[in-house]
């Protein structure tokens, strides 16, 4: 391969390109981002960055001695706005063409929005100029915050805007926040921290309506109830930034569908990160989008799958001054037990907590509120367990 273009320049698309260069390839590197700023880490957004902990420099993923030593064109502040057939040609929105031999899509994904958003007042929280934005408003006085879904972006921001004494409601559509990645069980020990920190939590209602006429006054909810609002902020989910690829032959939904080994339809188009739907499964996890570029580019520089993404699914949450970590494949059914720490009237004790998720015999899963050093241990057997009944021998 003489050209390999990488479409994305965030986390998966900077860690692609190391990938590249760490694997040998030595051809000409072009590495395209229409965001205008150097590759940067998101979790800060709604965490340190928001309440003024962290400044943008502590964002940055790379540095000018890694830069240099990529030796790559970097066409930053530039759109992607097409990829040829035979996916050989990345169309740009200025008319200019890169013509390729292999392909890494890393464009991510954009965070879902509600109509109405047009009002001032209304946020989302994904990119650095939105948490740009969202943090200055936050400095300009109190504020009454509604947050709108329960997710983890939502329940972040949630507790930031409420360490910065702010007034804060989260909205959640659903009867408890975070079952889809945490189950009921413990998803309800986690709704807790919102009111041990200070935030109402309003579930089981939807958002009918933003009001305002220029600025944000108030949510309207579903029941008809409004609450006052000058500042709302939209967590409900983000969206894989694939629009881009209508036209391709690549095959697309909900993310690009790749095989277990991140490759695309076409054998010299990869994916990996939030974009990309790896053996069924799409991840929007930071650690997800920095395993997944090493077997993607062995797989492309290797023109055919050779290796496979065999990780166990891992991702953390700060929020009310606790750190939340999961890893593993939880299913609907599994038990979970807690085998340290515990809980206090339903809410995370003093020093949390480790749970197990359980299924005929095997762990499937593990969470930890506040106890990172057992969860590792956990996590670590966790990933031995998955080695032993993917060879077959348990
Ligand atoms: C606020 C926030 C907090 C988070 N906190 C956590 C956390 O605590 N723990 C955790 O595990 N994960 C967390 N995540 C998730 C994690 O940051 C993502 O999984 C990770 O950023 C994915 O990296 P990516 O490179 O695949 O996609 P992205 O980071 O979305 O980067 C994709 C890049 O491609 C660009 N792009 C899109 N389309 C095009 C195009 N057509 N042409 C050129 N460029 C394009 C985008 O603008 C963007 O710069 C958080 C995410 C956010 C937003």
């Amino acid at each position: 391969m003489r050209t390999v273009t990488v479409v994305g320049a965030s986390l998966s698309g900077l860690y692609a390109a190391r990938e590249l260069r760490a694997q040998g390839f030595d051809g000409r590197l072009v590495i395209i981002g229409d965001e205008p700023h150097n590759p940067y880490d998101r979790p800060p957004l709604s965490k340190d960055f928001l309440t003024g902990r962290a400044d943008e420099a502590q964002l940055a993923l790379t540095d000018p001695e890694e830069t240099g030593d990529l030796a790559a064109e970097w066409l930053l502040g530039t759109r992607a706005r097409g990829l040829d057939a035979r996916g050989r040609t990345v169309l740009l929105d200025d008319g200019r063409t890169v013509p390729t031999d292999g392909v890494v899509i890393a464009t991510g994904a954009s965070a879902r929005r509600l109509p109405g958003e047009a009002l001032t007042g209304v946020h989302t929280l994904r990119t650095l100029d939105d948490a740009r934005t969202l943090r200055e408003e936050l400095t300009r006085g109190h504020r009454e915050v509604v947050v709108i879904g329960g997710g983890f972006i939502g329940a972040e921001t949630a507790s930031s805007c409420a360490s910065l004494g702010h007034t804060v409601t989260v909205v959640e559509a659903a009867p408890l926040p975070l079952v889809p990645p945490l189950g009921a069980e413990m998803a309800a020990v986690c709704a807790t921290l919102h009111r041990r920190g200070g935030a109402e939590l309003i579930t089981g209602v939807g958002v009918a309506d933003l009001r305002g006429t220029t600025a944000v006054t108030g949510v309207e909810l579903s029941d008809g109830r409004i609450l006052p609002a000058d500042l709302v902020i939209v967590g409900i989910g983000a969206t894989p930034n694939t629009a881009w690829l209508d036209g391709s032959t690549l095959a697309l939904h909900d993310g690009v569908l790749c095989d277990d080994g991140c490759v695309a339809a076409l054998p010299q188009v990869v994916a990996v990160g939030d974009v990309a739907r790896v053996g069924g499964s799409r991840m929007e996890h930071w650690t997800s989008a920095t395993e997944q570029p090493r077997v993607a580019v062995a797989n492309l520089l290797a023109g055919r799958t050779a290796e496979t993404v065999r990780s166990v699914p891992y991702f953390w949450s700060d929020q009310y001054g606790v750190r939340i970590q999961f890893a593993g494949r939880r299913r609907d059914g599994d038990t979970v037990r807690i085998t340290e720490g515990g809980l206090d009237d339903g809410a995370p004790a003093e020093g949390g907590f480790l749970a197990l998720y359980e299924r005929a015999g095997l762990t499937t899963a593990v969470l930890s509120v506040d106890r990172p050093r057992p969860f590792m241990r956990a996590r670590r057997e966790l990933a031995r367990e998955e080695g032993r009944v993917a060879s077959g021998t348990v």
